[in-house]
């Protein structure tokens, strides 16, 4: 550092002797500041070695002069550095600062805080100015970066405000805040809590202050906010401590959660009501039907329930269609609402089923005479898209807690009872008697073990071959399902799929025969056996449900299976039940590549005009028309129909049921190319087959 510079100017500092310039040299050298001068009489500069080393230069690279140091300055900012210097000159000012950008030799920019020092003559005539350089570019960007946070909290849409814990009014509010409130900040500024948290409570108050006293770093509940035009909303509120000016104050973050709280209610009333007909379902029934029953048992009193099940509804469904059925669920709600006190409640538990729950009756006649109010009611017609149809009902009764002291029991008696209605000819009643529970217990029971059986894997499934009859050759397989119950042994479908397909297993059970045909065949093929198509039986229900196509596909996909290799079989009378909605359905898996079959085929009165639009690609005799030939006539000819049938729709066709060599004669004779039967293989299980498969080339 050039210090004698600074000596042989006499003028600049008041420097009285060798000591005092020494100290003087020692400053500058170890200042953090950049120092210059310079003198107006003579145009000479003088900058210190610390702000060639702010700027990036060597000392050889830069020539000190006020052009120099012009050049560095960044345009927006020339302006006003000039101004205050020349500025301070003209305005005889001593002192003056100023903050602008430089340019860093590596490009950057700096930001410089300069204050300098103007010396004038005895005239009044600038002699020299001389100054400090700061560099405060982390200062300036720190900043920044708080005026930024700043901007982000003031302007953000969550509400922000702070609170004095001891007056309890509010310090700040962001715009967030202001908006949704309504206030101007001087307004909020003189309200405390209270005024905007309408429900909040002098304990409320203690718990934040208690809270002030923990080290728990948050707290979060929810809240009303009160507008100034008095209206009010739901918020999530989460408080934190901190210091703001100097004091202990909170800060809390609230969110309007008006729309959440609206998809939260609705999804509450969704999963508590029935969609149909807006009653409570059976979650809100249970809940309400514990409830009375803790009430009552306090009260010392009765409470009944009515399990009330509309009779022939699946008639009704399957003649008219579905959605003239919903309607009549809709018109039965309401006609049975109507017969009811506000205090009790009605349900609907699914289907064509509706539980009633009366509370606190007086004796029994009360329930009789309800109930023979509502049968009566039923007496009238219901119009429904300008058709008259009348409905009746069967009503199980059970009352706590003679019947049982649980809202399960009380309501599997009333089940029960109901069953008893039905089975006394329907349109009646019946009171829970005790002998009565043994059905519905079984019922229970089967269902628990059904369901065990899928869980442990007790199904297996069954494979009968189906032959073609002009070549001997095996042309596919059935596959049939089996319940391998760990003590009963082997259970046939008969005694289990009816049930299931009430309680809706079913689908369950179609799709795990499915998925494990799949990789049957994926097994035999590494084996070196190929088998052209195996038939999976789909039941009405599996075939109804929303996504059948999309699930199929997904596990062909999944297996890499090609379609061709799996065949669907559907009865005719589940097809006949809802032909239109079957047709979209069937059309969807044969678009993935499946053969469908009509499995029963004969039974199930098809049109031949329904016969003719159905997707379909074989008709399977049903083995009833099978078993008498060649001794049955009518069976000769219905059978020869079929055959004829099905060779001018160019479909396949498959006798069923084939038992004698007979019958297979009879089949050949008439140009039935594909049957099965006993009399090639019982459905027999996977070893076995696998066996019967290698040991056999021609099966006739
Ligand atoms: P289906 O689909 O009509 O199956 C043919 C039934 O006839 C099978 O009874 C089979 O063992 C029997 N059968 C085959 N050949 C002969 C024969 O020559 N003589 C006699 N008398 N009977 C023969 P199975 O296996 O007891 O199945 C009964 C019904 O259970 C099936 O009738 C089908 O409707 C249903 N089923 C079986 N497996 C499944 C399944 O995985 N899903 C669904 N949804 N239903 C299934
Ligand atoms: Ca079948
Ligand atoms: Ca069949």
């Amino acid at each position: 550092m050039d210090i004698n510079f600074l000596q042989t100017q006499s003028i600049p500092l008041d420097i009285k002797n060798q000591h005092d310039s020494d100290c003087l040299a020692f400053a500058i050298s170890s200042s953090e500041d950049g120092i210059w001068e310079y003198d107006i009489q003579s145009n000479a500069t003088f900058v210190s070695k610390r702000w060639l080393e702010i700027i990036g230069y060597h000392e050889e690279e830069y020539s000190s002069s006020i052009e120099s140091w012009k050049k560095l300055l960044h345009p927006d900012d020339l302006e006003e550095a000039l101004g205050v210097l020349y500025g301070s000159i003209a305005n005889k000012v001593e002192s003056a600062h100023v903050r602008y950008r430089v340019r860093h030799k590596k490009g950057h920019w700096l930001w410089i805080y300069d204050r300098a020092k103007i010396l004038f003559d005895t005239q009044g005539e600038p002699l020299i100015i001389a100054g400090f350089r700061t560099d405060i570019t982390k200062q300036i960007e720190l900043e920044l970066h708080y005026e930024e946070l700043a901007a982000i909290v003031q302007n953000t849409t969550v509400e922000v405000y702070i609170l004095d814990t001891v007056t309890l009014k509010y310090l700040y509010a962001n715009n967030g805040a202001l908006k949704s409130l309504g206030y101007t900040l001087d307004e909020l500024k003189n309200l405390t809590i209270f005024d905007i948290n309408p429900d909040i409570t002098l304990e409320d108050i203690d718990i934040f202050r208690q809270y002030l006293l923990n080290i728990s770093p948050e707290l979060t509940n929810l809240s009303t906010h009160k507008r100034k035009d008095g209206s009010v909303y739901p918020v999530q509120a989460s408080v934190h401590k901190l210091t703001y000016q100097g004091q202990t104050a909170v800060v809390i973050f609230d969110t309007d959660i008006t729309e959440l709280t609206g998809i939260q209610n609705k999804l509450q009333h969704l999963a508590t009501h029935d969609s149909l007909t807006g009653l409570p379902n059976r979650v809100l029934f249970h809940d309400r039907l514990e409830m009375a029953i803790k009430q009552t048992r306090r009260n010392e009193e009765k409470l009944a329930i009515l399990f009330v099940d509309l009779d022939h509804f699946k008639q009704v469904n399957d003649s008219l269609g579905h959605s003239i059925g919903d309607e009549l669920l809709i018109e039965v709600a309401k006609r049975l609402q109507s017969l009811l006190r506000d205090s009790d409640t009605i349900a609907r538990m699914g289907g064509d089923e509706f539980n009633i729950l009366l509370d606190g009756f007086d004796n029994t006649e009360n329930i009789i005479s309800l109930v023979q109010k509502c049968i009566d009611a039923f007496k009238e017609p219901f119009t429904v898209q300008e058709q008259r149809l009348y409905a009746t009902l069967s009503i199980g009764i059970s009352i706590y807690p003679d019947d049982g002291i649980n809202a399960e029991l009380l309501l599997k008696n009333a089940d029960a009872a109901m069953y008893k209605a039905k089975t006394e000819g329907r349109n009646t009643y019946q009171f829970y008697a005790h002998e009565m529970s043994e059905k519905a217990y079984e019922r229970v029971i089967m269902e628990n073990s059904l369901r065990i059986a899928l869980k442990d894997n007790q199904f297996r499934v069954f494979y009968q071959p189906q032959i073609n009859l002009n070549s001997g050759e095996l042309a596919g397989m059935e596959a049939l399902v089996r319940w391998e119950h760990p003590t009963l042994g082997i259970v046939s479908p008969d005694k289990f799929i009816p049930f299931c397909e009430e309680t809706g297993l079913i689908q369950e059970i179609d799709f795990f025969v499915l998925e494990s045909v799949i990789k049957q065949q994926i097994t035999w093929n590494l084996e070196g056996i190929t088998i052209p198509k195996i038939a999976v039986n789909f039941s009405a229900k599996t075939l109804n449900s929303r996504s059948i196509a999309d699930e199929v596909r997904t596990i062909m996909n999944f297996y890499r299976c090609p379609a061709n290799c799996i065949a669907i079989e559907v009865t005719e009378s589940h097809i006949m039940r809802n032909p239109d909605e079957a047709i979209k359905i069937l059309r969807e898996l044969q678009a993935l590549g499946l053969e469908i079959s009509i499995d029963d085929f004969g039974t199930g009165y098809s049109s031949l005009s329904y016969l003719k639009k159905l997707p379909i690609n074989k008709l399977k005799i049903d083995q009833s028309f099978i078993r008498d030939i060649p001794y049955d006539e009518d069976d000769i000819a219905i059978t020869k129909t079929i055959i004829a049938l099905s060779h001018n729709l160019k479909l396949d066709v498959i006798a069923e049921g084939v038992e004698t060599l007979e019958q297979q004669q009879f089949l050949i004779a008439n140009g039935c190319p594909l049957a099965q039967g006993y009399l090639y293989s019982k459905p027999i299980d996977t070893e076995s087959i696998t066996r019967l498969i290698r040991s056999k080339e021609k099966w006739i």
